[in-house]
């Protein structure tokens, strides 16, 4: 009997004891393919050598030092090489410990940085319908997904969502790309002036949506219109890349293929791999420079920011994305899925639509495939593709539909960069039959 609060408390799991390569072997000796990299975490799949090599050497050296008193080679390096790799203007590193940590600081960070200004009064935060920057109270908020937020109310923070969501793109007949982009854009434009532009401290949205919408990228020129109407009006461009950066889309910060840089962005779950827990937020050379002249430092801090074997293992990571060419891998491989998962679903009557950018890749399942009705969320159509998955040996990522927040169920495929095709196509046969099962 587990003693584990686990999210679902009436679920059990295989015991996991060991991973190699893009596997994991539970204790009955069962392998499972890791298609989802965890939820878009294991970049360089399990047991890898150079990356545990660099973990026991950082061990055996430093294992913590307190950074009030200290900085450490790994964690200058790493943000030597961040910033050496980063989308332009931003200057600095600020690190921390996981995706919604890095959220919260991005948060403050913003709202600091318009308080070293001598602008207090603009506290207002933009983001989108349906979508999600983690479970901890501001990200919570901050976050659109009603059916995460309700049961705690009030939030902290006060939040400001747009639509449309990137989810119903291609429900809207006979609207171009270009149209879509302009609406889509307008729908923050519109905001900020009902709030009134000096009320309003930054917009914040995920580059690629992952985990509420299924791996949706942004249509042609969204991007740059939301950096145009931000520079606009004063307000800061947070992109979220906990889930799609680091490689994850076949380049290093998703926002490069849109040609946009955000004032600050949020890097996790890929930077460390899983092999540690580690995220980042990267700053642009204003807000630097505001705390600088300011106060002198940023009103924040955990106790094991910037943690040495944190560092190291993201290091070792980045080093080995670099050295083996890796994100070619990933766009190779992720054209190789897209092609494979098309040639089995592409006529399947509930699957709606097969998207996303990379390895970074969602299959929407929907009632009805002409009109893209969506199955019931009681159904839980997701939560019974998961466990048909399971029994074939594949860990899928599945979201649902919930009765007033996200809509729809997907499977999100996010497997490792050091996949084969011979591996993907184990992943497209096992889920067509885990799919066909489950409806
Ligand atoms: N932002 C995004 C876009 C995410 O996908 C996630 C996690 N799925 C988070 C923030 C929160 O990250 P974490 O779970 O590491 O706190």
């Amino acid at each position: 009997m587990t003693r584990i609060l686990h999210r679902q408390i009436h679920n059990s799991y295989p015991l996991a004891v060991g991973g190699k390569g893009v596997e994991i072997f539970d204790a009955d000796g069962r392998a499972y393919i890791d298609a989802s990299g965890g939820a878009a975490v294991s970049c360089l799949g399990h047991g890898h050598p150079y990356v545990t090599a660099a973990l026991h050497a950082q061990a055996d050296r430093l294992a913590y030092a307190h950074t009030s008193f200290f900085t450490t080679e790994p964690a200058e390096a790493l943000a030597d090489r961040l910033i050496e790799d980063a989308p332009s203007g931003l200057s600095h590193v600020y690190f921390v410990s996981g995706g919604s940590e890095a959220v919260e600081a991005a948060l403050k960070m913003a709202r600091q940085y318009f308080v070293e200004i001598g602008k207090p009064e603009r506290r207002n935060i933009i983001a989108r319908r349906q979508s999600y920057h983690g479970n901890t109270l501001g990200a919570l908020a901050t976050g659109g997904n009603e059916w995460r937020r309700t049961q705690f109310r009030p939030l902290l923070v006060e939040t400001h969502h747009i639509d449309p969501c990137f989810a119903y793109r291609y429900q809207q007949p006979g609207e171009t790309d270009q149209d879509y982009a302009a609406r889509a854009a307008q729908a923050l434009e519109d905001k900020i002036l009902e709030l009134g532009p000096e009320s309003v401290m930054a917009f914040v949205a995920e580059t690629v949506v992952g985990a509420t919408a299924g791996a949706v990228p942004p249509v042609a020129d969204y991007l740059k219109r939301v950096r145009a109407i931000c520079d606009r009006y004063g307000v800061l461009l947070i992109l979220d890349e906990v889930m799609c950066g680091m490689g994850r889309t076949g380049t290093l910060h998703a926002c490069e293929q849109d040609g946009v840089s955000p004032d600050i962005m949020t890097i996790a779950k890929g930077l460390g791999g899983g092999y540690q827990p580690v995220g980042a937020v990267l700053l642009g050379q204003h807000i630097f420079d505001a705390f600088a002249k300011g106060t002198g430092f940023f009103q924040h801090g955990h106790t094991y920011l910037g943690h040495p074997m944190a560092c190291a293992a993201s290091l070792a990571v980045q080093d080995v994305i670099r050295r083996d060419g890796l994100l070619d891998n990933v766009k190779r491989m992720g054209a190789h899925l897209t092609r494979r998962l098309g040639e089995r679903f592409g006529n399947h009557p509930n699957v709606g639509d097969i998207r996303g950018r990379g390895l970074f890749i969602a299959v929407e399942l929907v009632e009805d495939r002409s009109t893209k009705a969506t199955f019931d969320p009681k159904e839980k159509l997701h939560a019974r593709i998961k466990r048909e998955a399971m029994a074939r040996g594949l860990m899928v990522y599945p979201m649902g539909g919930t009765i007033d927040g996200a809509r729809g169920d997907h499977v999100l495929l996010a497997p490792p960069f050091i996949i084969d095709a011979p591996m993907v196509d184990a992943i497209v046969e096992r889920l067509g039959d885990a799919v066909d099962a489950a409806i």
